[in-house]
């Protein structure tokens, strides 16, 4: 008997929000027009957990990326005193269990990009005090950790810092994110990772030729860690157009589901980091659309489950410390 459609509980590995938090006009309370992410649309799209990222690369210049993130995890901060009756950070596996239990969202905050290091794996240690648990070691271009995917081209491997960074974090509990990195970054990252990793926002290069996307090899390799994909709406990555389908969508969960299995899929909407998401899909009241259409697609009721945030809470549960 399939579950009503409203039962499943929404996780989402990717937004980038607290972009709009930096901008006037923006209230997380209300509903907003441009925002695709704010309480009221969380709440009527059944969605139980979100992680923020902070990602600072695209928009400061070096030297600039801490003070950047400092603002973006101030922010987060305050969203989350404003609204306890709604939220909650989780910081340890007990709050991931905890959040569901008073009906909250449970919150993860996430470096996107190490930037807001500055060079310096050891900072992690007070982020991680400030309620960081996940990280991603670059965004698109190179830093002092790693190359992104628009450095694919030089074939290197994560630097000495990098690998130092990588120790850090599993010995405090913070989610390796393999997004946005070059290739061979991603599998010298992935061979020394000793837990489940991430990828908290890209779709199947077989079904889109995108630099972004992932090849059925790396998901493989990924899915070999007991590793999870969230899957992400914004359209260039879906149809390589600026328009994409949700059944197009959908094809990149079957596909990968026939390639690595349902305990490895997971959702990376990538909302308020996009312009252009799946046209069905247009903000983060929408999620039921895609439960529908993989029912209609026939992946079960207890498949959606996994795919819906029982995966990212199963690795979220395997990554941090209690
Ligand atoms: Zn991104």
């Amino acid at each position: 008997m399939s579950k009503l459609l409203t039962e499943h509980i929404i996780g989402d590995s990717h937004c980038d929000t607290l972009w709009w938090m930096d901008r006037a006009g923006y209230d997380f309370k209300q509903l907003n027009a441009s925002a695709h992410i704010d309480l009221p649309r969380l709440r009527s799209g059944k969605v139980g957990l979100l992680f923020f990222a902070v990602c600072t690369a695209p928009y400061s210049r070096p030297g600039s990326h801490l003070q950047k993130s400092m603002d973006y995890i101030r922010y987060y901060h305050q969203t989350l005193e404003q609204n306890r009756e709604d939220l909650l950070a989780v910081e340890s596996v007990a709050h991931l269990k905890q959040a569901p239990h008073e009906k909250k969202i449970a919150c993860l905050l996430a470096l996107e990009g190490a930037e807001p290091l500055e060079g310096c794996p050891d900072n992690l240690e007070l982020f991680f005090k400030l309620g960081v648990r996940a990280l991603s070691l670059t965004w698109n271009k190179r830093n002092m950790f790693a190359d992104g995917v628009s450095e694919a081209i030089t074939g290197s491997k994560l630097t000495r810092a990098g690998r130092q960074l990588l120790e850090k974090m599993s010995s405090l509990g913070v989610i390796l994110d393999l997004a946005h990195l070059s290739p061979s970054c991603f599998d010298d990252a992935l061979a020394l990772w000793p837990l489940p990793p991430l990828v908290s926002h890209a779709n199947s290069q077989a079904l889109c030729d995108h630099p972004r996307n992932l090849s059925d090899e790396q998901v493989k390799k990924v899915a070999e860690k007991g590793g999870v994909i969230g899957l992400t709406f914004n359209a260039p990555f879906i149809s390589g157009e600026t328009v994409a389908s949700l059944d197009q969508l959908v094809d990149h969960f079957v596909h990968l589901a026939r390639v690595v299995g349902v305990p490895h899929l997971a959702i990376g909407s990538d909302f308020d980091g996009i312009r252009y998401p799946v046209e069905e899909i247009p903000d983060a009241s929408c999620y039921g659309k895609l439960i529908a259409a993989l029912y209609d697609r026939g992946f079960t009721s207890t498949e959606i489950d996994l795919i819906a945030g029982e995966n990212l809470r199963r690795l979220i549960g395997a990554c941090l410390n209690e």
